[in-house]
């Protein structure tokens, strides 16, 4: 179906998929319920979609054990999976458009960087992780006294992923393409905010020959469906990315129910150091991408911009110069660099913050307005003279807003960086190798990006330190999240008990 948008005519797609999909089929929450799905561009409703509880949890777990128990899937042969997941990119590809155009509707994202970029990119990990599947080995151990032994890396049975609103298809493929490459089978439960494009991702699944039960999507809320998940008896583990607070209650539910093996991607405040010698536009440049890429609603946003005392007026005011350039407006407009937040809550948290800025006394440089008449726009705001104990440099806001800070040494600038719960991410501008080298190495973070930021691959490992979580994503680091270690041992000659 065609619809005008800012005079230029654009594909909203047709919703096809709204229900639950658990064992191959679509299916009707037992309880019968369904939430509404919002556009965050024109606040109205998009679908009313299945809302799944602990009982269809427990169904799709029923589905998820048998097919890991008795299923072909696990047994097989790794390349065999690795030629079905192809098949899955294949047809991701072929529907980039359609997907694209769910993830905006649904999350405010950019359509032009969805088809160019992130559903690209959720093919391409999915690709990865195919091409992965046969490169799953253990060891063979000469042991010390009269035994051999070898290794084997099984997978970890079934899994529960859940994932967060911000980036609907990457994370859904950052997860389920390691778990489905290791021989596992899963519940996703996707955010409530953006359930669309993972029902569509699981009706793909089962077109390019995922057997049923291996792939179950259950649509719902946090504390019903996914608190179900964390604590359910016969899920072996629990990969989860959202924020700090609620990886705290997954933990929790973990270790009170069967000690599933957990994995955490949390929240972040991460730094970006310029210093003296930064080229005065590259280093803005990578201060509002990294800062205001997806509206800021992106775990490693560089929402706290250190900048030293040489520097710091030039790139203050060609911050605010190129601020200006950043065309906020309709995400399916090509011109648009910034569209709406993802829904009302997150909309009111984000101005709050603003607001406490203000009143905190830090000076408001460009934005802090909300934009036209309808949707959830904010502009692209940056504070500067923003100290360190303020709120809006210590909380993670997860929306457009920068605070800018000035520092003289780098012994300061890494004291300051460090100084947060979180260590997710964080950037250095800078052209001499050795600053660059002594503070990628000082940062407690898990990923250090030197003259660039939020630049990801498949095969480039990312995750927390500290309170931003434990566990990678990416690269065969993810694949050890889902495999377990058996070692079998056997004497060398004889049995040396007979
Ligand atoms: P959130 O924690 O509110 O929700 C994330 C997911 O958890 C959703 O699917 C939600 O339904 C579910 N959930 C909520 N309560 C739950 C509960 N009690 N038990 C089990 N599941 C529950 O986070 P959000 O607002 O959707 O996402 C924003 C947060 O995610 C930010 O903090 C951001 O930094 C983080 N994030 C981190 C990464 C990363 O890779 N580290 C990536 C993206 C987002």
């Amino acid at each position: 179906m065609a619809a005008e948008s800012n005079g230029k005519s654009t594909k909203i797609p047709e919703i096809k998929f709204t229900k639950l999909f658990i064992n191959g089929n679509f299916v009707d929450s037992v309880s019968g319920k369904t939430f509404e799905t919002i556009d965050p561009r024109t606040e109205q409703v998009i679908a009313r979609i299945a809302e799944g509880d602990k009982e269809d949890i427990d169904i799709a777990v029923k589905a998820a054990r048998a097919a890991f128990d008795h299923g072909p899937w696990p047994r097989l042969p790794a390349c065999e999976r690795g030629r079905i997941m192809m098949k899955f990119a294949d047809l991701i590809e072929e529907n980039v458009e359609e997907l694209a155009a769910l993830d905006t509707i649904d999350a405010g994202k950019l359509f032009a960087f969805g088809k160019a970029l992130e559903i690209p990119s959720a093919v391409s990990t999915l690709r990865y992780y195919a091409g992965a599947a046969d490169k799953v080995h253990g060891n063979t151990l000469k042991m010390s006294r009269e035994f051999q032994a070898y290794t084997l890396r099984e997978p970890i049975g079934v899994a529960g992923i859940i994932i967060p609103w911000n980036f609907p298809s990457i994370m859904f493929f950052y997860k389920v393409s390691p778990a489905l490459a290791a021989g596992c089978t899963m519940i996703v439960k996707p955010a409530e905010q953006t359930p669309l494009s993972a029902l569509y991702f699981a009706h793909l699944a089962k077109l390019a020959g995922i057997p049923d039960g291996v792939l179950n999507v259950v649509t719902g809320f946090g504390p019903t469906a996914g608190a179900a998940i964390s604590s359910h008896m016969d899920i072996d583990k629990v990969d989860f990315t959202g924020s700090t607070e609620v990886g705290r209650l997954v933990m929790q539910a973990a270790a009170l129910s069967n000690l599933k093996s957990v994995s955490l991607e949390l929240g972040g405040k991460s730094p970006l150091l310029i210093f003296d010698d930064a080229d005065v536009d590259t280093a803005a440049d990578l201060a509002l991408f990294g800062g205001f890429y997806n509206k800021g609603e992106i775990c490693v946003a560089s929402s706290r911009i250190f900048v030293q005392e040489g520097i710091h007026d030039k790139i203050v005011e060609k911050l605010s110069e190129k601020a200006k350039n950043w065309v906020i407006g309709d995400p399916f407009d090509p011109s648009t660099r910034h569209g709406p937040q993802v829904d009302q809550n997150q909309f009111k948290k984000i101005l709050g913050y603003i607001e406490h800025g203000k009143r905190e006394g830090a000076h408001l440089l460009t934005g802090g307005k909300t934009h036209g008449e309808k949707g959830y726009y904010i502009e692209p705001t940056i504070f500067t003279n923003v100290e360190d104990h303020m709120m809006i440099a210590k909380d993670e806001i997860f929306g457009p807003v920068l605070s800018v800070m000035k520092f003289s040494t780098i012994e300061e600038a890494i004291t300051r960086a460090n100084a947060t719960r979180y260590g997710l991410a964080a950037g250095i501008v800078t052209k001499d190798l050795n600053v660059a080298n002594t503070v990628s190495r000082s940062i407690r973070a898990g990923v250090i990006w030197i003259n660039c930021y939020t630049a990801f691959s498949p095969d480039c490992p990312y995750g927390g330190y500290k309170m931003s979580g434990f566990g990678r994503e990416l690269g065969m680091e993810a694949m050890d999240k889902y495999l377990q270690v058996k070692a079998v041992v056997t004497p060398l000659v004889n049995s040396p008990w007979l």
